[in-house]
């Protein structure tokens, strides 16, 4: 059986070695199966490609992607699963935070049809920020009381799988991937490992809190249509205080006869700011969606190759 094991690379010169040593002592160990190593540069502006090619001049279970840019990691990942060819595969990073020494044991529960996939976890958030951790927090349980499948807090990329579910993740061609998302909306059997998680290897993260932020709004977005219901619902509770407020001061003004009251001007600037405010936001919200329909009809490629090992070998 072949097992593919695919990394996404984005300026890894530093971390590459340590990887490709520690992949080498699972082939070593694993001696039933065959590999294949798919290395997919996204657009590294160091020395990436020319690490993986000394890789692939002298292993041939090594291949490659080169993109023309960075077009992210969701564009790697699905680079790699179109390219593998195995009959498990997993994803794995590049700086060693995804242990390659737990993939023996994930290619055993596979073959002993535990699951057909093995998923990882990490059970704490050490060496990152305490802020940053809290809104990851609350990221998932935002999206999981809106979405319909379960998103996993602290699920990491890193996970092996059937070639049956791989194809399965592959049908899923949008090209706003949210990957968490899609790894749960396509099902089967998933069996969790948990790990302690650790810093990364060498070199540095190329998540600031910003781009999470960014995409946790991606996720809700391509994931559930929740928020537009939102704002429907908000215009119903808006439309309906109105009425009773119309109906209180008409009830007023015939019977108590008040209708000469000047005092409310803070009330009605409150109002006008609050309601001003939530128009913009769901129209906002309107947009995110309006936008994300108008990138997916376009119907560009998820990722342009510059080289590939397959091709010019
Ligand atoms: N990565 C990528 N393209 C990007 C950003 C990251 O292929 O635009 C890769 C990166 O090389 C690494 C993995 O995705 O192998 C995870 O990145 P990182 O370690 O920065 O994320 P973290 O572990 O902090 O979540
Ligand atoms: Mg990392």
């Amino acid at each position: 059986m072949l097992v593919s094991l695919i990394i996404p690379c984005y300026n890894e010169e530093e971390a590459l070695p340590f990887l490709y040593n520690a992949l080498c002592d699972v082939r070593k160990e694993v001696k039933d199966h065959d590999f294949e190593f798919i290395f997919v540069n996204d657009g590294s502006r160091d020395k990436t490609s020319e690490v993986i090619k000394k890789f692939a001049a002298e292993d041939k279970d090594v291949r490659y992607i080169i993109f023309s840019r960075n077009f992210g990691k969701e564009a790697a990942m699905y680079a790699g699963l179109k390219k593998s060819k195995g009959d498990m595969v997993a994803i794995m990073d590049a700086d060693m935070q995804d242990p390659p020494s737990l993939i023996p044991s994930m290619i055993k529960s596979i073959e002993n049809n535990e699951a057909d996939i093995v998923a990882s976890r990490r059970v704490n958030r050490e060496g990152e920020p305490k802020i940053r951790s809290f809104f990851a927090r609350m990221f998932y349980k935002l999206i999981n009381r809106m979405v319909d499948v379960e998103i996993a807090d602290g699920a990491r990329d890193f996970r092996l799988m059937t070639r049956q579910v791989t194809d399965a993740i592959l049908e899923l061609q949008e090209r706003q991937r949210f990957s968490k998302g899609i790894f749960a909306w396509v099902g089967f059997r998933t069996k969790w490992i948990e790990f302690v998680n650790t810093e990364r290897i060498a070199g540095e993260t190329k998540w600031s809190f910003w781009k999470l932020f960014k995409y946790a709004i991606d996720g809700i977005v391509a994931f559930t249509t929740a928020p537009l219901r939102l704002a429907t619902y908000l215009g119903f509770g808006f439309a309906g205080l109105g009425f009773f407020y119309l109906v209180y001061y008409f009830i007023r003004a015939i019977i108590l006869r008040i209708y000469n009251e000047v005092p409310g001007y803070p009330s009605l600037l409150c109002f006008i700011l609050f309601i001003g405010g939530l128009t913009l936001m769901s129209l906002g919200i309107l947009g995110e969606y309006i936008g994300r329909t108008f990138i997916e009809v376009k119907r560009r490629p998820l990722y342009v190759t510059a080289e590939d090992s397959d091709k010019n070998s």
